[in-house]
């Protein structure tokens, strides 16, 4: 029976023995895609689950593709990768990250839906994915090399042959076998799709990013680092295979709604239009580039492509923070604008080719400076550093920072553990209570929405595994706080909006408008907790599972039609009727909620055997003993709220901290409604069985491990 949009093969990659073992997709399929199908295949081959160091050989890593990647569902081409990761505190935990590109879909191209990475290789070596044919080749000579060498040594090492007249790439290896129409493998316009590691990863550094094409990146989870103590150096995928379609008419169809109804006209752009899906192509480098010159390069399938190409030749593909870690220092001695965007374009270009995650920089910085204005850090400081402090803010700092961040040299050599780690080693703990050093959670840094203000980001990031880096509802905050800092009028009143989104929060939340009250009095509730539940769900399925890019979906509220109303759990153009006209399959909006559960509360299982205990789950000090002041970026942090009189209204939730008591509270009410264990957050049998997860339950229990039911 044809699998609508699965390519119908797992391959699993044993970098111990070098070999190569294919599993089929039908028995994971349950689990979608995505996060769920890897969560499913780490809980089969990971032995150990109690592993909390993402270097150890038993580690398991997989990339997944969705059934939705390379067919028209709009802005779904991403590629998710779970397993132990290398950047948490105090332990790694079982995390994901993502990464957009061409990868995910051209896994499927091949042949595969995912791909296992387990043991590690005796020397470095880089595997070549063609049409279900696998080939492990030696890295020696790769070893080294930054990320962007690596993939054009790879593309000149593979010997695909390439028709220089017309730019396809032939996957034949002898003529002959080209004419037989049952051995040729087929032709392509796409190079193959190279995932690889820089230094960074090489050196096992918690910020080793896994990098593909020129800004595609897997950051935040440390993965680089695993596939660098893996001595795996790169994946090249290339196939020609179909990926089949169950329903092609509703497909076209619900596409063209999504152009024609959700999105802004291309012949008048509304830059400032305030949904996500009907952004028009739009660059989003933080600094604006010096020059006109530029192609626009998206993810496959992407309705509104969000980067770049330019002709100066750098900062190709690069966007949001990572064009803007070094922005705070720069500006302070950049001479002209000119100068300042070639100063981050080129800081940015040389995090990508080291493959560094620059999260940690973005806010590590700022701990920084206060270190060398402290004097305890710089050149024969307590804490030594040979570092050009005199030249912060210049690009020959950033690089020198960059390769010492990425080599394990200088303050790297502490800080490639872990930056909270550091904090603990160099004796300065105590900057987490001051809040100089802003890592609210896992020990990782703050992304710019502080869990005092923006609750549902800092709810999500401390119950999970990592900074969630998830912007729904984050949107709200952008699009008020914009409009209000550049004195433009609302767009929306804060009563419509709510109301308008709330009506999409099924199930858990629908009509309850209260869910995104985040004042004082309403952050601790049980309608925000009944929020964060589902924002948890939502995202494990349709962002983390069917892959529809964070920056895209959810599409809540849209100024461009006429009711206001998003594509969003719409039944002429929402999330789930793009899944089943790929799949074949009939799931409600809820349903794909519920399947996100289900997934969420595997990871919660894998969580629990690492050793997570609810008493781990809390925020760094200063999050209770500070407050929430104005920022470099964000002066003031506006959200919809209900004044005294119950009105809804736009209002500053700077300035605040939060209540470790309430918060602990909030804990317990989350997972009474998730039927976890509330004195120790582990699930219950009850719960698991529920979601069809019985030997899961079991191997909790095995462990001693499985929460407590509630007495009634
Ligand atoms: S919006 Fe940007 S990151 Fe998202 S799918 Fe499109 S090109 Fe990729």
């Amino acid at each position: 029976m044809t699998m609508y949009g699965y390519a119908g093969k797992i391959l699993r990659l044993d970098l111990s023995a070098q070999r190569a073992i294919e599993v089929d997709t039908a028995q994971y399929r349950s689990w979608g895609g995505g996060h769920g199908l890897g969560s499913a295949l780490f809980w089969d081959f990971c032995k150990d689950k109690t592993i909390t160091d993402g270097t150890d050989p038993a580690n398991v890593i997989v990339v997944t593709s969705s059934p939705l990647n390379g067919t028209l569902a709009p802005s779904a081409g991403r590629c998710e990768v779970v397993g132990v990761g290398l950047n948490t505190h105090p332990v790694h935990w079982y995390t994901r990250s993502n990464i957009g590109g061409r990868f995910g879909t051209m896994i499927r191209h091949a042949g595969y839906d995912a791909i296992v990475i387990e043991g590690r290789a005796s020397r470095p070596v880089w595997v070549d994915i063609r049409n279900r044919k696998v080939a492990f080749h030696d890295a020696t000579d790769l070893w080294g090399t930054d990320s962007r060498t690596a993939q054009e040594r790879i593309w000149e090492q593979m010997g695909v042959p390439r028709d220089v007249k017309t730019g396809w790439w032939n996957l034949n290896e002898t003529a002959e076998e080209a004419l037989d129409a049952t051995t040729d493998q087929g032709r392509t316009t796409q190079r193959p799709a190279i995932m690889t590691i820089g230094p960074a990863g090489e050196n096992q550094t918690c910020g080793g990013c896994l990098v593909h094409d020129a800004g595609n990146v897997a950051a935040v989870a440390g993965f680089g680092g695993v596939w660098g103590s893996k001595n795996l150096k790169a994946i090249s995928v290339i196939g020609t295979g179909e990926i089949p379609v169950a329903d092609a008419t509703s497909l076209l169809r619900a596409r063209a709604i999504i152009k024609e109804k959700y999105t802004s006209d291309i012949e008048q752009p509304d830059f400032e239009a305030w949904s996500k899906i009907g952004k028009q192509p739009k660059l989003m480098a933080m600094v604006s580039p010096p020059t006109d010159e530029y192609r626009p390069q998206a993810c496959q399938g992407c309705v509104s492509g969000c980067r770049a190409r330019y002709s100066i030749g750098y900062g190709h593909e690069t966007k949001c923070q990572v064009t803007s870690w070094y922005f705070a220092p720069s500006r302070r001695v950049a001479k002209s604008a000119k100068e300042l965007v070639e100063i981050n374009l080129r800081a940015a270009d040389a995090a990508q080719r080291y493959g560094l995650n620059t999260y940690f920089a973005l806010t590590g910085l700022h701990w920084l400076e206060h270190l060398v204005e402290e004097g305890v850090l710089g050149p024969g400081k307590a804490i030594h550093s040979d570092l050009p402090w005199d030249k912060y803010g210049t690009l020959e700092f950033a690089e020198k920072l960059v390769h010492a961040l990425s080599c394990r040299e200088d303050i790297g050599a502490d800080l490639a553990d872990g930056w909270v780690q550091a904090a603990y080693k160099w004796g300065r703990e105590d900057d987490l209570r001051t809040g100089h050093m802003t890592f609210s959670y896992w020990g990782q840094p703050e992304h710019g929405y502080d869990p005092r203000a923006e609750v549902e980001w800092g709810y999500g990031s401390i119950l999970g595994d990592r900074d969630i880096c998830e912007h729904c509802f984050n949107i709200i905050f952008t699009n008020i706080t914009a409009s209000f800092a550049f004195a433009k009028p609302m767009r929306i009143g804060a009563e419509e909006l709510v109301s308008i989104i709330s009506e999409k929060l099924s199930p858990y939340a629908k009509n309850r408008p209260e869910a995104l009250d985040y004042s004082d009095e309403n952050m601790y509730s049980e309608d925000v907790a009944q929020l964060v539940r589902w924002h948890r769900h939502y995202t494990r399925f349709y962002k983390e599972s069917a892959l529809y890019c964070d920056l895209r979906w959810p599409d809540f509220y849209n100024t461009n039609t006429p009711d206001r109303r998003g594509a969003t759990a719409s039944e002429d153009a929402g999330e789930h009727v793009f899944w089943n006209a790929v799949t074949g399959d009939e799931l409600s909006f809820e349903d794909g909620i519920e399947l996100g559960r289900r997934i969420w509360n595997l990871d919660n299982a894998i969580w629990t055997l690492q050793g997570r205990h609810r008493d781990m789950v809390k925020f760094a000090p200063f999050i209770y003993e500070t407050k929430y002041e104005k920022g470099e970026l964000f002066p003031f942090f506006m959200w919809p709220c209900r004044d005294e009189n119950g009105t809804w209204v736009y209002r500053d939730v700077m300035g605040r901290t939060m209540d470790r008591q309430k918060f602990e509270k909030f804990k317990s009410t989350f997972y009474r409604l998730e039927g976890w264990d509330v004195d120790s957050g582990w699930p219950t049998r009850t719960t698991l069985e529920d979601l069809d997860l019985a030997e899961v339950a079991a191997t909790l229990d095995a462990a001693g491990r499985l929460g407590k039911e509630r007495s009634s």
